[in-house]
C-alpha cells in the first residue's frame, strides 16, 4: 500500500504491513500530547514503516527534498524494532520527530549554513539535533529500561562533546 500522495500526511509510504497492529500503535503514540507536541511542528512528517526489515535497523529521519541544507518536511523510516513494545515506540518516535521537527522548521538547515565556515556544517547541524533528541530520549530509555534496545545518555553525551564551541546548548 502507497499513501504517500493520497494526501494523508500520518502514513506515508508503507512498504509492507504485516505482524503486530503498528498502525493502531502509531496513531496511539502520536496522540499522546507529549509527541503531539513534536509532530505539530513537523506535520508534513511521512512514515515509511517496513515491519520486514531486518531487527538490526535503526530508525531513522531524512529530508524528502534529499538535501540537509535546504528547509523541508522528513521521512521517519521505522522497522519492526521500534513496535517491540509502546514504551519502545514512544521513545523512538519521539526522539525521530525532534529530528524532523529541525528538518521541517528549517532550523537543520539554518545550523547548517551558521557553521557551514568550518566546512563541516551538515556535521554541525547533526550533532546539534541528536543533542536536543537525545536530551529528550535518554530519561525515557532508563524509565523504560531500554538500554539494550537503544541508545540513551551515551548518545546524548558523544554529542554534547562534539558540538561547536560557540553553540549554546541548555543541557
Ligand atoms: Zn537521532
Amino acid at each position: 500500500m502507497n499513501t504517500a500522495d493520497n494526501g494523508n500526511p500520518d502514513y506515508g509510504t508503507v512498504l509492507q504491513n504485516q505482524g503486530p497492529d503498528w498502525r493502531t500503535m502509531i496513531s496511539d503514540v502520536l496522540n499522546d500530547p507529549e509527541i503531539a507536541r513534536f509532530h505539530k511542528k513537523a506535520p508534513n512528517t511521512v512514515f515509511d514503516v517496513s515491519l520486514g526489515r531486518p531487527s538490526w535497523f535503526k530508525p531513522r529521519t531524512e529530508p524528502l527534498n534529499g538535501s540537509k541544507s535546504k528547509k523541508g518536511p522528513a521521512r521517519i523510516s521505522l522497522g519492526p524494532s521500534a513496535f517491540e513494545s509502546r514504551e519502545m515506540l514512544f521513545t523512538v518516535l519521539g526522539h525521530e520527530l525532534i529530528h524532523a521537527s529541525h528538518y521541517e522548521s528549517g532550523s537543520f538547515a539554518r545550523w547548517a549554513e551558521e557553521f557551514e565556515f568550518a566546512q563541516n556544517g551538515v556535521l554541525y547541524a547533526h550533532y546539534i539535533s541528536e543533542s536536543f533528541a537525545y536530551k529528550w530520549s535518554s530519561p525515557y530509555v532508563r524509565k523504560y529500561s531500554l538500554e539494550n534496545r537503544v541508545s540513551g545518555y551515551d548518545a546524548y553525551h558523544y554529542n554534547l562533546k562534539r558540538l561547536p564551541k560557540n553553540f549554546h546548548f541548555i543541557q
